[in-house]
């Protein structure tokens, strides 16, 4: 509970200009001095935040600040700052850590856009290069380092396949050898602190639990304080500043006012996620969640897990064919409304997709193959919504129905139709039918049974 404990500390509250509960929200994109000297003292980086003056929006904003106060607490790094995306933050930290000629020693089951920023655009566009292995496999990490590697990049817990990384040996390695341990911990904050553990910088997007509603794209960095200043900086080349991925103070202030929350809805998800995990398994599913005993990963999640806070909110089920999968997930949503098929991730609502054909698309089937994602893998963001019991009901039919018709062509697809005012009947949505229908429409809705269609039939 160290990282709760430091967020709700005095020293970082911050509160409106007029004594409000919440930080205003500094919009200016520019900032007035009483004295001519202090513009040029600002530009020189002599003055800066630290003594209340600000410069310019795309430099250091008040509110971003506050933002960034909050995430240092929860990280326990010394400073942090937020930035337009996750993929912002990544690609700061890289370009800030790497010079060209520069080497990276990658995890090989990262997110498809971090895979495809260090196999394609680093090396391309800024000659640094990287090799992907099994972070697990101290050997393998250790054969990796040559003597122009600065950084080991890993995810705390990996994207899809959701094997923690070993956070403590590779810090050791990172040590010994005088790189930097950059850790994604996007699927888990909260639930893991990677400093701890030893890493150098921890970086997040916030588009996903944090947000916690999937309506921003924001993203952090969170690490040493001059780490994080050097970011900002015109004289040593600080990609915050020159490349511009500048987080809007009005997304700042919205996200503040999420932050005292997620704590509460980590819980939650996990909760959920590992219920639904372990009711799954007892019916036979091929589960994947560290939570369970089952999982590869699951004693070195465990051993750097943050008490109370579970194992994450994402899981994954293995089935036989991508088609089995699809069946499912358009089972959950079309005919219970469990959740959405769609990418991303830390939704209010649960979200799934198929990773090999979606998110890690990026990947080749090899590689696919070595990152281990089956083509069946369904990845599901699990949900805080409804009466938990109601929704492991809809999930169980939903496997069950998978289970007992497969794809076979014998079933139909059932489109429901709602009359409007002007009695025009507009589909409002599409299911699976075992042979005949069974299910009863409401009195204003018709039903209208037709072949599967060959195309995956959508929500409408
Ligand atoms: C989504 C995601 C990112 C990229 O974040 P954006 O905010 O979409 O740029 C990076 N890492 C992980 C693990 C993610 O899930």
């Amino acid at each position: 509970m160290e990282a709760l404990q430091r967020v709700t500390s005095m020293k970082i509250k911050e509160f409106g200009e007029y004594g409000g509960v919440n930080p205003s929200i500094e919009v200016s994109t520019t900032f007035t001095v009483l004295d001519p000297a202090t513009l040029d003292e600002l530009f020189l980086g002599h003055t800066g935040p630290q003594h209340g003056c600000f410069l310019y929006g795309r430099s250091f904003n008040p509110t971003v600040r506050a933002l960034g106060r909050h995430l240092a607490a929860m990280e326990g790094t010394e400073a942090a700052y937020a930035c337009s995306s996750g993929m912002a933050a990544i690609s700061s930290t890289l370009m800030a850590l790497c010079n060209s000629g520069d080497h990276i020693v990658c995890s090989s089951t990262v997110y498809g856009g971090t895979f495809s920023l260090l196999k394609s655009f680093l090396p391309i566009k800024c000659n640094i290069s990287t090799t992907f292995v099994n972070v697990n496999d101290v050997d393998a990490v250790t054969a990796a380092i040559n003597d122009k590697t600065k950084v080991i990049y890993a995810e705390a817990q990996s994207n899809p396949t959701l094997v923690a990384s070993d956070l403590p040996s590779l810090a050791k390695i990172a040590r010994e050898k005088g790189l930097k341990l950059v850790v994604d911990n996007t699927f888990t904050p909260y639930v893991v602190s990677p400093v701890k553990h030893g890493a150098d910088i921890v970086v997040h997007s916030m588009t996903k639990f944090m947000s916690g509603a999937s309506d921003i794209i924001a993203g952090v960095v969170c690490g040493p304080a001059r780490f994080i200043d050097d970011l900002m900086n015109l004289h040593t080349a600080g990609p915050f500043m020159l490349l511009g991925p500048t987080m809007d103070p009005k997304v700042a202030s919205e996200l503040l006012l999420r932050l005292p929350h997620l704590p509460v809805r980590m819980q939650e998800h996990s909760r959920r996620a590992l219920y639904f995990a372990q009711g799954l398994e007892a019916l036979g599913a091929k589960v994947v969640y560290p939570g369970l005993p089952s999982h590869p990963g699951h004693k070195t999640m465990a051993s750097i897990t943050n008490n109370g806070f579970g194992f994450g909110g994402v899981l994954g089920i293995e089935f036989e064919s991508a088609e089995l999968a699809d069946v499912f997930m358009q089972r959950l949503q079309n005919k219970h409304g469990f959740g959405y098929i769609a990418v991303s991730l830390g939704y209010f609502d649960t979200l799934m997709c198929i990773s090999a054909s979606s998110t890690s698309s990026e990947l080749s089937a090899d590689q696919r193959a070595a990152a281990g994602i089956p083509s069946g893998y369904l990845r599901m963001s699990v949900g805080i919504t409804g009466v938990v019991e109601q929704r492991w009901e809809q999930l169980r039919e939903s496997y069950e129905f998978v289970k007992r018709v497969g794809t076979s062509s014998q079933y139909k697809a059932v489109k429901v139709k709602r009359h409007g005012e002007d009695h025009t009947a507009a589909p409002i949505l599409w299911w699976h039918s075992e042979g005949p229908l069974s299910e009863k429409a409401e009195d204003d809705e018709e039903v209208e049974f037709c072949k599967l269609p060959a195309k995956r039939p959508r929500a409408v």
